[in-house]
């Protein structure tokens, strides 16, 4: 997936995102990143979210709808990233599956210009755009 959130010059926030989908997929397979609420959402009265990794998890859960109402309540970005792998893999415990060949990451991005990333394993590269210019970040994760 790739899943872009922005804010603009005038406060406006908004997002896209666009995916191949899985590898060996089934045929007629719909994942995430088409569902408003699962692979992305924006409220542009508090903030947006879009997701990446594998997009039944984050149906489940309505991922970055989850994100973002989690900012709503309060929640850094960073911590409503967290919160929302939290009960992936707590919804994972909760079917006795393992996180072994589960990945998910969200970003998240609020109305101040705060953000936040984070994913079950590993951690991963994403690009931040503001007026100091690019940069390469790589998120923190649940497990190493
Ligand atoms: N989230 C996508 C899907 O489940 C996969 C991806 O990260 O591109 O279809």
């Amino acid at each position: 997936t790739i899943g872009m959130i922005a804010l603009d010059s005038q406060g406006n926030l908004s997002g896209a995102c666009t995916t191949s989908g899985m590898a060996f997929k089934m045929h007629g397979r719909v994942g995430d990143s088409p569902i408003i609420g699962a692979g992305l959402y924006v409220d542009n009265e508090i903030g947006a979210a879009t997701a990446t990794g594998h997009g039944e998890e984050v149906i489940r859960t309505v991922g970055s709808h989850l994100v973002v109402e989690l900012m709503r309540q309060g929640y850094a970005p960073q911590k409503a990233c967290e919160e929302a792998v939290k009960r992936i893999v707590k919804f994972t415990h909760n079917r006795k599956k393992t996180l072994d060949n589960i990945q998910v990451g969200f970003i998240a991005l609020n109305k101040k210009g705060e953000y936040g990333a984070y994913c079950i394993h590993g951690g991963f590269n994403y690009a931040k755009y503001d007026s100091k210019g690019n940069e390469l970040i790589v998120s923190n994760s649940y497990l190493k």
